[in-house]
């Protein structure tokens, strides 16, 4: 067995979702620290590219495994971080029984793995646990507005089990188990295709497509750029003591999806015109984090605006849409 934190302070981490866009770039910045990654993931919605510029790395390994299933004996950890979970609404809904299973069954086999290990367990859990709020912004107290027989529940009301595992074991005294509360996120490595506002908007306009906007575009979401959110989750990981609570993680920056539209527009020269679509079924009016707590505890705060995430996204997408475009034309 491999010997877990060594004198230089490098632990052995286990990111189940390693494969997907936040997961790999959570990977990245573990391996960057010194740290061993272990990375687990069925590839339900990751992608091999995402982590093959860590194939090579001597501290990186890769199991592809579904968390529904318990997990086959690992090297001993120190830490357990699950992101392993479908987030955007076409993916969720595509096998919503399979989303709760992966957000019910899939925290426990993780929860018993940290148990065995003694690892430190944490848990990404969403926005979404608030459903469509009545209360603006949203802090931790707020306890939600989900509807439970709703298209989206196999999500939201996952991730809420998912929380309630995860403080019952924080209880029971037998696992240091942490949960962060994650707000839009967005940056290089979103799938093109998985219908995120932002990828949507970005990868239309460059396509010179419509630029889909549902409803009249006037509900608004907080956008918070991936590295903010990483830093922010290695943070709620190493902080001692686990303060016990869930902590929202987000950018307070709160914007219409009209004026994304615009935003993507300035940025990426397009005939595309915006066109709008019906609603769709649950979809949150507003969103925006109270992420007092997170300054408090945390001494976290996103540090990149809306603008300049755009600008680095844009870029990455450009790479990603003509190669798509040429083999599209083959
Ligand atoms: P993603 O779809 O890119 O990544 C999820 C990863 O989990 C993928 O690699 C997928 O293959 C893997 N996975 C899914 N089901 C699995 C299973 N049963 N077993 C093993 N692996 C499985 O999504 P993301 O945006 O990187 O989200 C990561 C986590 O953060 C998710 O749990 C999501 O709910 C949460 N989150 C993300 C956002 C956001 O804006 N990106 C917001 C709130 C919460």
């Amino acid at each position: 067995m491999l010997q877990r934190s060594n004198a230089f302070g490098s632990k052995t981490v286990l990111v189940a979702g390693g494969a997907g866009f936040l997961g790999s770039h959570l990977c990245d910045a573990l391996l960057e620290l010194g740290h061993r990654v272990v990375c687990v993931d069925s590839f339900l919605t990751g992608s091999f590219e995402n982590i093959a510029p860590l194939q090579n790395h001597p501290c990186f390994s890769v199991v592809r495994h579904d968390i529904c299933e318990p997990l086959p004996a690992t090297i001993a950890l120190d830490q357990i971080y699950n992101l392993a979970c479908p987030a955007s609404p076409p993916r969720y809904q595509a096998d919503p029984i399979h989303t709760m299973m992966t957000s019910v069954a899939g925290t426990t086999n993780l929860l018993k793995l940290a148990r065995q290990h003694d690892a430190t367990f944490l848990m990404a859990s969403t926005s979404e646990i608030y459903g469509d709020p009545e209360q603006h912004p949203q802090d931790e107290s707020y306890l939600g507005h989900v509807n439970c027989t709703g298209p989206r529940a196999c999500y939201d009301e996952g991730k809420r089990a998912a929380e309630a595992l995860c403080f019952d074991s924080l209880r029971s005294g037998a696992i240091d188990a942490r949960v962060v509360r994650i707000f839009n996120t967005y940056g290089p490595r979103m799938q093109p295709d998985d219908g995120r506002i932002v990828s949507n908007l970005i990868v239309q306009a460059l396509r010179g497509e419509p630029l889909t906007i549902f409803g009249n575009g006037q509900q608004t979401r907080s956008f918070c750029y991936v590295s903010d959110l990483v830093e922010g989750l290695m943070r709620l990981m190493n902080i001692d003591p686990n303060p016990g609570v869930p902590i929202n993680l987000g950018n307070p920056g709160e914007f219409t999806i009209a004026e994304l539209a615009e935003m993507v527009l300035a940025r990426v020269p397009t005939r595309s015109k915006i066109v709008h679509r019906p609603l769709p079924a649950d979809d949150p009016k507003r969103r925006r984090p109270d992420i007092t707590r997170a300054k408090e505890l945390l001494g976290w705060e996103p540090k990149v605006v809306l603008s300049e995430g755009l600008e680095h996204t844009v870029a990455w997408f450009r790479q990603q849409v003509r190669p798509l475009e040429a083999a599209a034309k083959r």
